[in-house]
């Protein structure tokens, strides 16, 4: 949108809410307001987003989704498994739009990314920070697969140890890895197992275009 600098974004998107009772084997951890904010300004910046369609998958609270649409995406299409995640990323949706007004288009479906009926999925630009697969192993791979799929132009949040896998998959799908940001990722103890407060893990996000 015009006028929306980088910081004015990552203090809405710091207004966003989260997720009420975050789904463990689901890995429902939502991305910080302020990496969602700088990696999808970087995202604006390549011409990945402005007027695009977009899908945010696995989008949970809709925090990427939502920042998609504060950037002037044409349409995003918020999809997950979990709809009442999905009902939390539509007040999101509100809340941003109260905030800076924006004509872009959201859409949603609730739906298991390794399902068929999801093959229909379109798009410009495919957005996602997908399950790690810590609780179901390859979750991520599943990721990648459908957004292969989907659209041209990938940006794929993963820890940094599988950029390797996540190289050796893109080029044996007809991708390659265009760019890659490296975060510390903080997880906050929105779980009852984490013993600290906040947590770091190393996360890259990868810009996968279609060769
Ligand atoms: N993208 C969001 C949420 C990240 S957490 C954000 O950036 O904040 C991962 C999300 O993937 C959760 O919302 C979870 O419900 C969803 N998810 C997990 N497995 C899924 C599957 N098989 N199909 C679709 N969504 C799934």
């Amino acid at each position: 949108m015009k006028g929306l600098t980088k910081s004015n974004l990552a203090i809405i998107a710091s207004k966003m809410t989260l997720f009420e009772r975050p789904n463990v084997s689901l890995e429902q951890y939502p991305t910080d307001s302020e990496i969602a904010a700088d990696s999808m300004w970087n995202a604006l910046m390549l011409g990945d987003i402005e007027g695009k369609d977009i899908v945010d998958l696995g989008c949970g609270t809709g925090m990427l989704g939502v920042c998609c649409l504060m950037l002037g995406a044409k349409n995003v299409s918020f999809v997950d498994i979990d709809g009442s995640a999905i009902n939390i990323a539509k007040d999101n949706i509100k809340t941003a739009k109260s905030e800076c007004g924006f004509a872009g288009k959201p859409s949603y479906t609730i739906g298991d990314v390794k399902d068929s009926t999801l093959r229909t999925l379109k798009a410009d630009t495919v957005v996602q920070n997908p399950p790690f697969g810590t609780k179901v192993k390859h979750a991520d791979k599943d990721f990648l697969q459908k957004a292969f799929t989907a659209a041209p132009v990938i940006y794929s949040f993963h820890t940094t140890e599988s950029e390797s896998f996540v190289k050796k998959l893109s080029e044996s799908n007809g991708f390659k890895v265009s760019h890659t940001w490296r975060y510390e990722f903080p997880l906050k103890s929105t779980m009852r197992f984490h013993k600290t407060r906040i947590k770091r893990i190393k996360v890259s996000v990868l810009r996968l275009v279609k060769e």
